[in-house]
């Protein structure tokens, strides 16, 4: 351990920056008071996450090359963003990258996923890593030299870093390939904006061959400033549904209601109850939304239409309380339509399950984290009503998803996810990078 510490000394071009000898506190990382050394193979990247200073990070010659693709090849990705499902020349730059890092590729999977197989010394167990690569629906508006080149298509959401990321964590284990106890499954799958892609994978063999024992995925967070970490064990993300329903009354002339059956009227009656779902039929200490988000129905002054559409979107944290609010709300609909003598038509889809991490795979994310960062910025995040298809993932095996701190107010690099103005701070895809590597380690060396 002492020569470790040695080594990364004399390595490091940094070196300066220690006031005292570094002390080694596992085989990947060397910690020196709030400055933190991340170690692969006798080179190291010095990360500087000091809050009260203006952050940055420098790096030595040896994993400069590694860092500087990161970056690449995030702008790369985020100037050819690509919708979901048309991940096409995304994927092919990851299948020729993990082809080059020696794994086993898979292409075409539930769309245009891949997936590289990393065997180490060891075929079990399995730790399953995933990125997601799809792009939003959304024209940019940051004037910036790598803004999206693809009119109507933009990566407001972080994919891109994802992708990028986990390209590097892949390329620096590829190094570390025979000490490894265990296989590592890069899966890098298609539209997780809507699209199922995590599902479409599964169903086309994504868990199997080999069988996978556990799950980890990072989400780039601009609700936190870069340096700061998300982990909770339990529900993180919500059940993400979508409704539409159809309120048919009989129209006539606006002057003589008392011929008609209103839609309008009965459609008001609906969205208010619907609010009281929330209200009075979960519990206070659940957290549950119902969001009616359009409605439409009429087309002049004078006339009372003939029907009413009205859609939105229910999230919650767990599948009987989804049940129990779908039942609800085709409850509402009935009694008040018959009350009224107008008929209805209920859709009601069924979007990505609740995501819930896994209290050891957390805690193994946590003590990843804290030898990146400071352990004060290691926080316990609170569940986000959005939705998430990695769960699908979590479903079949415990895992984690955790959360990367990428806004810089200073530097206006803090807008919310979907904004036509989102941007990251780039410091924060080394940062996402390094504690997904040392998680990886700790996974496959059974220290958590
Ligand atoms: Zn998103
Ligand atoms: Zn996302």
């Amino acid at each position: 351990m002492a020569r470790l510490g040695q080594l990364i000394r004399a390595s490091c071009r940094h070196r300066a920056a220690f006031a005292e000898p570094p002390n080694v506190t596992t085989d990947c990382c060397v910690v020196a008071k709030r400055q933190r050394v991340f170690y692969t193979h006798g080179r190291c990247a010095w990360l500087s996450l000091e809050r009260t200073t203006v952050l940055q990070w420098n790096i030595d010659a040896g994993i400069q090359e590694i860092a500087d693709n990161l970056i690449a090849t995030r702008r790369d990705f985020h100037a050819h963003p690509e919708l979901g499902y048309q991940e096409n020349r995304t994927a092919g730059i990851v299948a020729e990258r993990l082809s080059h890092y020696g794994m086993r590729v898979r292409t075409g999977v539930g769309g245009t996923g891949v997936i590289g197989v990393l065997e180490g010394a060891l075929p079990r167990p399995t730790l399953l890593v995933r990125a997601d690569m799809d792009a939003l629906p959304l024209q940019e508006e940051n004037d910036v030299e790598y803004r999206s080149q693809n009119p109507g298509a933009m990566h407001a959401c972080g994919h891109d870093g994802h992708t990028a990321m986990l390209l590097a964590v892949a390329e620096a284990l590829s190094h570390w390939r025979s000490e490894l106890r265990g296989t590592v499954k890069f899966v890098f799958q298609p539209a997780e904006e809507g699209g199922g892609g995590a599902r479409r994978m599964i169903e086309d063999g994504a868990m199997d061959d080999p069988p996978v024992d556990a799950a980890l995925a990072c989400h780039l967070w601009n609700n936190y400033p870069v340096g700061r970490i998300g982990v909770r064990t339990g529900p993180t993300f919500a059940c993400a549904d979508r409704f539409s329903a159809r309120i048919k009354g009989k129209g006539g002339h606006g002057a003589h209601p008392d011929q008609t059956v209103d839609p309008i009227v009965i459609a008001a009656q609906i969205i208010t109850a619907f609010q009281s779902i929330v209200s009075r039929n979960v519990s206070p200490l659940e957290t549950t939304v119902i969001s009616v988000t359009s409605i439409h129905g009429g087309s002049a002054y004078n006339i009372i239409p003939e029907s009413v559409d009205i859609g939105g979107t229910v999230r919650s944290f767990s599948e009987p309380l989804r049940d129990h609010i779908r039942q609800r709300m085709e409850e509402v609909l009935r009694g008040i339509t018959d009350a009224f003598g107008a008929a209805f038509e209920f859709d009601y889809e069924v979007g990505y399950p609740p995501l819930s991490n896994d209290g050891e795979m957390a805690d193994l994310v946590r003590a990843a984290a804290t030898e990146v960062v400071s352990s004060a910025e290691v926080w316990e995040n609170e569940p986000t009503t959005g939705g998430e298809d990695m769960a699908y993932f979590f479903q079949k095996v415990p895992g984690c998803m955790f959360l990367v701190g990428s806004a810089n107010t200073e530097a206006g690099l803090d807008y919310p996810h979907h904004s036509p103005r989102f941007d990251i701070d780039e410091r924060a895809l080394m940062v996402g990078a390094s504690i997904m590597l040392c998680a990886i380690k700790r996974y496959l060396t059974g220290a958590v």
